[in-house]
Order: C-alpha cells, then sequence, then structure tokens
C-alpha cells in the first residue's frame, strides 16, 4: 500500500502528498474555541475532525513524533459581552465554559491535545510579537491600538484568495478614523472601564484575536510548522491575518505549510446561526445520544463537504451503532488494524470511505470467529468509536428508555398470555406497543426476548 498521507491544502487549493518537515517531531496547530458560551455542533465537528488527523499521524509518525496545540481564546470582545449579559464575571464565564468545553471533548472521545494555551497566559509573548512588528515598520500605533499595516505585506491574501481592492469593496474590513488603511487590522487595543486589560507600551489594553493564534503557534511549533487547521470561517481573515503577522515578525517565508478547513454543519439544510435560533448545544444532546452516535455522525461526510444536521441522521448512525455492538469484543492488541485498512483514512481523512471498511469488517466478523471480531473492534477503536463496553452502551440507552425492565417483562407476559389464547390482535399491539418505546422483542425456541432497537 501507498502508505503516503494526502491533505487537501487550502493553500494552493489542491489534495498534496503530505511532506512533514521533521518526520521526528510534526506540529499541528488548531484554532480552538473562543469560550463565551456552551459548545454547540458546528464547534464539534473539528474537534473530531483534528482527533482523526492526530491518530493517523501518530499512526503512521509514532506516538511521540506528533506534537498536536489547540488554543483557548479566553480574552475578546464576544467575552466581554457575553459576560454582560449574563451578569457574571469574565473570569466565571470563561472558567465555566472552559469546563463544559473540556467535558463535551471527554463526551465525544476526542484525545487531549498535547498543549492547550490560554490567550491570557501568553500575553508577554504578544507584545513582544507586536514590538517587532512595529520595528519592522509592519505595524504601528494609533490613539492607543496597534494595527498591522496590510499593504507592507505583499503576499497578502495568499489563502484566500483576496486581493485587498475586494476586501474593502465588498466592506468586509472595519472602518477607523485610527487606522491609516481601511483593510489594516488591529493587533492591540484600549480597555476601557471593567474591561480585563494588560500593562502594554501603548497604554492598558488588550491583544486583537488573530494575533494570539501566531504567538501560541510560534510559542509551541516555532516560526514555521506543518499543519494549521480550522473551520473554514477562519480563512478569512483570521487565518490570512496569522500568515501576515507571523511571516512579517519572524521574516520568515513560511508559516504552515498544509492549511486544513474543515466545512459548515447545516441544520435541516439551512445555516446555523444565532439569528436563525437554530444553534444546536453538544449538552442538549448529551441525555438522548450517547456520545459515539455524534461521533458517527459527524464523520459521515469529509470534511470538505458541507454536513446536513438532523433527526434521521442521528437515528441512522444509532442503529449502525447497535448493530456494531453485536461484534463488540474487548481488545487488548492495538495492533491488528491493517494498512489497507487505514487507506481511506490516509486518503485525506476520508471518512466516509472508513465507514465503509467497517461495515466490511462487521460483515465479515458477524458470523464468524473471535478473530475477525477483534479487528472490527480495533478498527473501530481506531476511529474512536466502540469505546466503551456492551453494558456500558446499553446502561446508556436504559437510561433513556421510558419503560423500566419491570414494566418490559409484564408487557411481555400479556403478550404471551394474548398469544396463548389466540388473541394476536392484542398480542402484536403490545408487541407495537414495545417498539414504539424502543423495545425489541424476539421469539426463538419457544423463549421471548427483548433488546434495545
Ligand atoms: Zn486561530
Amino acid at each position: 500500500m501507498n502508505k503516503d498521507i494526502y491533505l487537501s491544502n487550502s493553500l494552493g487549493n489542491k489534495k498534496e502528498k503530505f511532506n512533514p518537515i521533521n518526520p521526528k517531531n510534526i506540529g499541528m496547530y488548531v484554532c480552538g474555541p473562543t469560550v463565551y458560551d456552551d459548545p454547540h455542533i458546528g464547534n464539534a465537528r473539528p474537534l473530531i475532525i483534528f482527533d482523526i488527523l492526530f491518530k493517523v499521524l501518530k499512526c503512521k509518525y509514532g506516538n511521540k513524533s506528533v506534537t498536536y496545540v489547540r488554543n483557548i481564546t479566553d480574552i475578546d470582545d464576544k467575552i466581554i459581552k457575553s459576560s454582560k449579559e449574563k451578569k457574571i464575571s469574565i473570569t466565571e464565564l470563561t472558567l465555566n465554559v472552559i469546563k463544559k468545553f473540556h467535558e463535551d471533548c471527554e463526551y465525544l472521545n476526542c484525545e487531549t491535545p498535547t498543549h492547550e494555551p490560554k490567550a491570557t497566559d501568553n500575553i508577554e509573548l504578544m507584545i513582544s510579537m507586536i514590538n517587532d512588528l512595529i520595528e519592522g515598520e509592519f505595524a504601528y500605533e494609533s490613539e492607543q491600538h496597534v494595527y498591522f499595516r496590510v499593504n507592507k505585506f505583499k503576499d497578502y491574501g495568499m489563502l484566500s484568495n483576496k486581493n485587498v481592492a475586494d476586501l474593502i469593496a465588498g466592506s468586509r474590513v472595519e472602518l477607523s478614523d485610527n487606522k491609516q488603511n481601511p483593510e489594516d487590522f488591529v493587533l492591540w487595543k484600549p480597555s476601557i472601564d471593567t474591561e480585563p486589560s494588560w500593562d502594554s507600551p501603548w497604554g492598558k489594553g488588550r491583544p486583537g484575536w488573530h494575533l494570539e493564534c501566531s504567538v501560541m503557534s510560534k510559542r509551541y511549533l516555532g516560526n514555521t510548522f506543518d499543519i494549521h487547521g480550522g473551520g473554514r470561517d477562519l480563512i478569512f481573515p483570521h487565518h490570512e491575518n496569522e500568515i501576515a503577522q507571523s511571516l512579517c515578525a519572524n521574516k520568515t517565508k513560511k508559516f504552515a505549510n498544509y492549511w486544513v478547513h474543515n466545512n459548515f454543519i447545516t441544520m435541516s439544510k439551512e445555516k446555523m446561526s444565532k439569528s436563525q435560533g437554530n444553534i444546536l448545544k453538544i449538552s442538549d444532546l448529551k441525555e438522548k445520544y450517547n456520545g459515539q452516535v455524534l461521533r458517527l455522525a459527524l464523520i459521515s461526510a469529509h470534511y470538505s463537504q458541507p454536513l446536513d444536521w438532523n433527526e434521521k441522521l442521528m437515528d441512522e448512525c444509532e442503529k449502525t451503532l447497535n448493530k456494531w455492538y453485536d461484534c463488540y469484543v474487548p481488545v487488548y492488541k492495538k495492533k491488528l488494524i491493517q494498512d489497507k485498512d487505514l487507506k481511506p483514512l490516509y486518503d485525506d481523512l476520508n471518512t466516509p470511505g472508513f465507514i465503509a471498511v467497517l461495515h466490511r469488517l462487521f460483515d465479515k466478523a458477524k458470523d464468524n470467529n473471535k478473530k475477525d471480531k477483534e479487528l472490527f473492534t480495533t478498527a473501530c477503536n481506531f476511529i474512536g468509536l466502540l469505546n466503551q463496553s456492551k453494558e456500558e452502551w446499553y446502561s446508556f440507552k436504559k437510561k433513556n428508555l421510558k419503560l423500566s425492565e419491570k414494566d418490559i417483562l409484564s408487557k411481555i407476559n400479556q403478550r404471551n398470555e394474548a398469544r396463548l389464547i389466540k388473541n394476536y390482535e392484542l398480542a402484536d399491539k403490545i408487541r407495537n406497543e414495545l417498539l414504539d418505546n424502543g423495545i425489541l422483542i424476539e421469539d426463538e425456541d419457544g423463549k421471548t426476548t427483548w433488546k434495545i432497537k
């Protein structure tokens, strides 16, 4: 098998073979959450996609050879606004959202990144990078603000393929009297009243969001690293600005070699947005679905394609996992999976292709010996599925049943009595009633058993 990894690189817009700078020390930076509100299903997609990329890279290059950095933006205008609306302090808000975010990561069975830096722990380095930019005349101070001088960086737009004239015409720039040019963007801004602030050469203030990622990626991965990821909504202006800041401050020609962007999630074909009122929080789904159901649903489409979220998708994924759990066996040896089975994942993280492999391995395992079942379970484990025992999977489902076990057994008895007196109409009615409550009954050798649908 061709064991090379291929990725769709947004820089240049084509699928490319992944050539690491140093195979023994691979760096991946992914923009993490801005912690102003509970995580929603749109935030979950990059969590899972880059978790899988982390696993694939570790599989090829070794567990210790990959450094995965995912930051936490804990200072931002959105955070200040949200703390005012919620009437709680910024610290209380951010700590609370970070806690929920970590709970959601665990629920979705995502591995912890190697580093998870917070923006507020890196303010000094941010001030230092701004100083470097001012020194190189790539930035200027104006009325306690510091702006990046976009026209000083001739490659601006290399990622998003936008040019400055288009941006101004499309009103994609924030207007301000303090700027020398409308396309310039903020690196530092003053804080007013009770807003959080840090001392700086330009007065008390706080960093701009784009700067945070340039600084935190440099701290952990150096000036040039392998992969930068995030949602495609971040391409412009966030990632474009990161490139501009980093290349100019570090005086380098390359920032990240591969830019990997996941596509959007729509809700029943509509764009998910606050104004539409169709934001689905991960916490809303926790009671109803096991995290594995969400995980499978989120990888059911290729990361570069939009994914439509709906009840039907969730139900289908739950059914698939129910079926797959029939072939679950605990596995202790992790080396069982074969390269050929991983091929779709090496090929630009083709998760639907890998799901097809899982179905094939399941079909082979279902009537066969333990070894095939072990192989199937290992393959599921590789992508973060079937990570719980059968008991855990079913006990989660039992928790959501409307009927108690006692009720179910009593219904089965009533049905058996009905069948005894040949009242098949009543027997079918009871059977359907149980089915509506998620209970499937099976008659075999004169015995009736039940299982969760
Ligand atoms: Zn970022």
